[in-house]
């Protein structure tokens, strides 16, 4: 059966694009090289119609679909279990950007085209395309909408979802589902576009998508400001909202002890104020159409209005884009310095944002009597009320051993807690296999029904990405030995 497939996928896409041996290593294993899986090959199709062959081949004998874009997803979901029984469909050849219209300001795209480029071309055409995130040289925007992937620019433009008008899906049984017309109102029945954005590979294959472009702002202008608490950062959201409107387009938390293993492993990297670290740091930033010097201004009279009103104390403006720059580096590279500090228990949480300060100590008062001596790392995209929050083991503790010992014990009060305020478990990566559990525990059961029936519907066979998203009975992928 297996070499059979092989030879089919072979006719359909060509001997170099069906990959079997040698180091598969980047289809393989996770970014972060945690999990790995195996496969019976990976097939990297040309064209839409190379995709839905290749499912059809697929589904012929029953063999089930993972599918792939950049890899970079943090949850597990774009590689293949242990089995060995399933085929990876990589997009990277489809990488076209296939149509700008600039009066309808939409692009029509390949799934496989890495987000980097794909912002790229739409600025050489006049145009922002603003969905941003650290992954952006790799991720592919098929992976971008399977995800429903969030970033930096959240607050003004809105996640991936936000950002699309209409997709091409290879569905299950092969058939292409066409609604690419870029239309931005359409009331014909169900959205079937917006199953399939978040689904992580469960329902069909994204081949293409057109998306929605915007003007490229004039200017913009970034701030870094020292607050004394998270009460006072949501405070100084509120006032950023109100005063500078949808210019506002980052508004980014950050707590000591982050900026303090940036300090510590990231030299190279100057951390304002970092001889006394206040308890949090915003990242505040605005863009738009007005002059640059206007766009300055007005985040100059909004910092000064939040230091007369206590909400800040101390504060610094980027004099020159570079200088942007080099704070947005300080923010991206927290997670690199987590690295550098050894492993922790990383949670992607979302909350109301008025519940943020209450859930902060709460979680914190938690852990601590749970664990004395645990270390708490919090930062994130305030503005969208999103929380990287990551949990260490004490200063000086073995941080695998940690891990070992604690690490069920630490999501399991970080998601009640969560689930206390009515927030969710996962903000922006998704469920993928190593939040299934998860899934299963704190989503509202009704919503759990509906989404199996709706799978069931679509993929009554379970060939596209099983046990991802929803539990299925397929072996999950492997462990890599000491990888963490
Ligand atoms: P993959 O990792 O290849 O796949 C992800 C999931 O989508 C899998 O379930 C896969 O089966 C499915 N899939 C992929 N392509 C398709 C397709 N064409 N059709 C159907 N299903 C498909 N995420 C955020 O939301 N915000 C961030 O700020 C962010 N920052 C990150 C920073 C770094 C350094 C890294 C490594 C990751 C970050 N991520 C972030 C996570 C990740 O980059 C996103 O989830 C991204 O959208 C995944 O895109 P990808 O092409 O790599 O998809």
């Amino acid at each position: 059966m297996r070499a059979q497939l092989i030879d089919q996928l072979i006719a359909i896409s060509g001997e170099n694009n069906v990959l079997t041996q040698g180091d598969l290593s980047a289809y393989l294993q996770d970014w972060r090289k945690w999990w790995e899986g195996r496969a019976v090959a990976i097939v990297r199709p040309k064209t839409t119609q190379e995709v839905a062959l290749i499912v059809k081949a697929c589904a012929q004998e029953n063999v089930t679909i993972v599918p792939q874009g950049g890899n970079t997803g943090l949850v597990g979901g774009s590689i293949p279990d242990s089995s060995g029984t399933q085929v990876v469909i990589q997009l990277g050849r489809m990488n076209s950007v296939v149509r700008i219209d600039k009066a309808n300001m939409t692009v029509t795209v390949q799934a496989g085209c890495v987000l980097a480029s794909l912002q790229q071309q739409a600025r050489e055409a006049g145009f922002l395309f603003p969905l941003s995130l650290g992954a952006e040289g790799s991720c592919m925007i098929g992976g971008n909408l399977a995800t429903n992937a969030g970033g930096t620019q959240v607050l003004r433009y809105g996640n991936t979802r936000d950002l699309c008008l209409g997709l091409e899906v290879v569905t299950p049984s092969g058939e292409v589902l066409n609604t690419l017309s870029g239309l931005r109102k359409d009331n014909t029945g169900y959205n079937l576009r917006d199953l399939f954005i978040g689904s992580e590979g469960t329902l069909g294959i994204i081949t293409a998508a057109t998306l929605k472009l915007y003007p490229l702002p004039a200017a913009n202008a970034t701030s870094w400001a020292a607050v004394p608490d998270v009460d006072k950062a949501v405070e100084l959201l509120g006032l950023a909202q109100n005063r500078l409107g949808s210019s506002l387009t980052g508004f980014e938390l950050m707590c000591a002890s982050g900026l303090h293993m940036v300090t510590k492993h990231l030299q190279q990297l100057r951390v304002p104020f970092s001889d006394d670290l206040p308890p949090y740091s915003i990242l505040l930033e605005c863009s738009g159409s007005e002059s640059a010097d206007r766009t300055r201004s007005s985040l100059e009279s909004l910092l000064e209005e939040a230091l007369q009103r206590d909400l800040i104390s101390n504060v610094v403006v980027a004099e020159t884009f570079e200088q942007s720059k080099q704070l947005w580096s300080i923010r991206e590279h927290i997670p690199l310095a987590q690295v550098h500090e050894g492993p922790n228990v990383k949670h992607d949480i979302s909350l109301p944002i008025s519940s943020i300060p209450e859930f902060l100590a709460r979680s914190a008062s938690a852990l601590c009597a749970a664990i004395p001596g645990v270390r708490i790392v919090n930062f994130g995209h305030l503005g969208d009320g999103n929380l990287h929050y990551n949990v260490l083991g004490p200063e000086g503790e073995d941080a695998k051993r940690f891990l070992a010992d604690h690490e069920d014990q630490v999501t399991e009060i970080v998601y009640r807690t969560v689930a206390d305020f009515g927030g969710s478990f996962s903000a922006e990566h998704g469920v993928g296999a190593i939040k299934v559990h998860a899934l299963e525990t704190y989503k509202c059961p009704c919503a759990l029904d509906l989404m199996r029936s709706i799978k069931k519907a679509i993929d009554p066979h379970n060939l596209m990405n099983p046990g991802r998203v929803l539990a299925a009975t397929s072996a999950r992928p492997i462990q890599v030995p000491d990888s963490r």
